[in-house]
């Protein structure tokens, strides 16, 4: 069973994503880059508060550990 915290923010990871995305695009570009810059500072919050909580989440751990177990070893 996954952990819902991890699943809200990754949620917010893709939202933040999908703002910066659009914030980089030519039209926004044209009318502020400071939005773009803004949208860039708030996706990378996102993705170190994932990091952070994944370094702590038992299931996060527990997960990577199992695709490791999964993957062959060469
Ligand atoms: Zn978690």
């Amino acid at each position: 069973m996954g952990c819902s915290v991890c699943t809200y923010l990754e949620c917010a990871l893709q939202r933040r994503h999908g703002e910066y995305v659009t914030a980089c695009s030519e039209t926004f570009r044209r009318v502020s880059s400071e939005l773009a810059a803004y949208n860039l500072v708030e996706m990378e919050r996102a993705r170190s508060e994932l990091k952070v909580h994944r370094s702590e989440c038992i299931s996060a751990i527990a997960a990577a550990v199992l695709q490791r177990s999964l993957i062959p070893a060469a």
